[in-house]
């Protein structure tokens, strides 16, 4: 079977200077693509900035014979992520992948979170994957093809305690991803979502020492490479992924109690019922589940 190159194709990464968007950047960079690396190069909880994280990757990646420029703009300005953009066109002339990978952590319980902890993981994670998708859009809608890659987690797919505002932010993107694919079809845009997990510095303090060898980025960069290959068809999707297994995650609607005139406590006698998870259906649109709903409620 043929590799799967790159040649030809300009990929924006964000947060490319450590973990696994150091790890994308390297992956698409080997098999031919020309890359922007971008990172703002600040601490785990986004205070700071510094230039050396993206300078690395690229002086790497130029080292390995690949081609790279480095952008330390953040992702979570209009500003920044129309300078991400325009530095992939500008030194490159094309844009063709956007992995939004950039993120940063303000754990506390709930209780304990302020409005200001909330609104800046949001900021990163959603804004920042908006604005970048937003900024690249036109390039990618003009020349009729592009691949989005969004980074979820198993976070904001099943919830975790003290991380209201990041799981939040990654269910956030579900939903972003699944609109996307269905904005981006008509123009050959596919966009899909990663929930990862690997051993970098956001979660060598929470994994067991023994996960080091086994959850590399590299393991989840393959999946990211993959998805931001023309030879990738599917769009909206959500996958998870780490020390070697991929898993399609999906969003589905249990077959449902039904009964015209009920009363709260029907509710209360058929809660069984209604929390059946067989026969389950996974529509990829509002306007499936619309349909499939309606034929079971009319
Ligand atoms: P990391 O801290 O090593 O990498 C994140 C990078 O994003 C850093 O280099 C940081 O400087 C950069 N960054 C942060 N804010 C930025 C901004 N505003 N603009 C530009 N760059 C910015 O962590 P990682 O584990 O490699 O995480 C990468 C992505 O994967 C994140 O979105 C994270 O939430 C997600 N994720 C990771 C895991 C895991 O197991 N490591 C699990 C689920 C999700």
């Amino acid at each position: 079977m043929s590799e799967l190159r790159f040649d030809g194709r300009v990929a924006v990464i964000t947060g490319a200077g450590h973990g696994l968007g150091r790890s994308h950047a390297l992956s698409l960079a080997e098999r031919g693509a020309k890359v922007v690396v971008n990172d703002l190069g600040g601490a785990l909880d986004g205070t700071g900035a510094s230039t050396g994280p993206a300078a690395d990757v690229v002086e790497l990646i130029n080292k390995n014979g690949g081609e790279a420029v480095a952008n330390t703009d953040n992702v979570a300005t209009p500003e920044g992520a129309k300078a991400i953009v325009r530095t992939a066109i500008d030194a490159f002339g094309r844009l063709d992948v956007v992995v939004n990978n950039a993120g940063i952590l303000r754990d506390k319980s709930f209780g304990k979170m302020s409005v200001e902890e909330f609104d800046q993981v949001l900021a990163v994670h959603v804004r920042g994957s908006f604005l970048v998708s937003h900024a690249a859009f036109p390039y990618l809608k003009e020349q009729g093809y592009g691949r989005i890659v969004n980074t979820s987690s198993p976070a904001g797919l099943f919830g975790n305690f003290g991380q209201a505002n990041y799981s939040t932010a990654k269910m956030g993107l579900v939903g972003l991803t699944k609109t996307l694919g269905i904005e981006g079809a008509r123009a050959g845009i596919k966009a899909n979502a990663i929930a990862p997990i690997a051993w970098t510095r956001m979660t060598e303090a929470l994994l067991p020492a023994e996960f080091e060898a086994k959850f590399t980025a590299e393991r989840v960069s393959t999946l990211v490479t993959f998805l931001a290959h023309e030879a990738c068809e599917a769009s909206g999707e959500v996958f998870s992924v780490g020390a070697g297994r991929i898993a399609r995650v999906f969003v589905a609607e249990g077959p449902g109690w039904r009964q015209d005139d009920h009363t709260v406590e029907d509710i209360r006698d058929n809660w069984q019922a209604i929390m059946a998870e067989q026969p389950y259906l996974t529509p990829t649109t509002l306007g499936q589940q619309a349909t499939a709903s309606m034929k079971a409620m009319l």
